[in-house]
């Protein structure tokens, strides 16, 4: 199957109210090019670099979301080359990431991280620290806070998920319900090869996928 087979195959199947984002690691311009040729309109990068090298490429009217771990040293390019952030975890990240905004006049949609697998040494919020963290970061004026993200541990099986996509879930209708001033739970990111099926079962609107577009990665 190509690229753009895949793609097309991925659009079919998912529910309209579901997004699509394709998730670029490693890939070539030219790879990202044919998804997006496919019908794909958000891509992921995980590395700021790859995202420039890629920019440099690529025209096409698409969205990229930043949805690796952001160092604060490479904030500044970021928010030059991203139009969302979705794995804030931190005050001190979403603060960098308002400063420099404010520098350049931007507001930078962001979503939470949730490290909804409770995994140490992982990123994102503990689920009981959300409240907390987005209390915070909404008075930030240029991030707005737009929804939650997660990406769970690493399982064989995929049903094992499941429990955390359901927590993250629940997190982002009892934040929903807070209303708190500037915050906006619109998308929830969670899924990805091989557990958008129950991501969205339990109410991603959504989806990162990179192998199923991309095929396996070899680097
Ligand atoms: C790589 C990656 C994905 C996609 O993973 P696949 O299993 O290849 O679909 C999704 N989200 C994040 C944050 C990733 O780093």
């Amino acid at each position: 199957m190509t690229i753009a087979q895949n793609v097309a195959h991925i659009l079919r199947e998912i529910p309209s109210g579901v997004q699509l984002l394709g998730a670029a690691k490693t890939r070539k311009p030219s790879e990202i090019m044919e998804a997006v040729d496919a019908g794909i309109i958000i891509i992921g990068e995980n590395y700021v670099q790859e995202a420039e090298q890629a920019q440099r490429e690529i025209y096409a009217d698409i969205e990229w979301h930043f949805i690796g771990h952001l160092q604060k040293n490479k904030v500044k390019k970021a928010i030059e080359l991203f139009d969302m952030i979705e794995t804030v975890d931190s005050i001190e990240l979403a603060r960098e990431i308002d400063r420099r905004c404010a520098q350049t006049g931007k507001t930078m949609p962001v979503l939470i991280e949730i490290n909804s697998g409770r995994e140490p040494q992982k990123s994102g919020v503990l689920p009981e620290g959300v409240e907390e963290l987005i209390r915070e970061a909404a008075t930030l004026e240029n991030i707005k806070i737009s929804g939650l993200m997660t990406m769970g541990p690493f399982t064989i099986d995929p049903e094992g998920l499941r429990p955390c996509f359901k927590e993250t879930k629940e997190l982002f209708e009892e934040i929903k319900l807070l209303d708190i001033p500037g915050v906006e739970m619109k998308i929830l990111s969670m899924g990805m090869t091989d557990s958008y099926k129950i991501a969205i079962e339990e109410g991603a609107n959504l989806v990162r996928i990179g192998s199923k577009i991309f095929g396996e990665r070899t680097g």
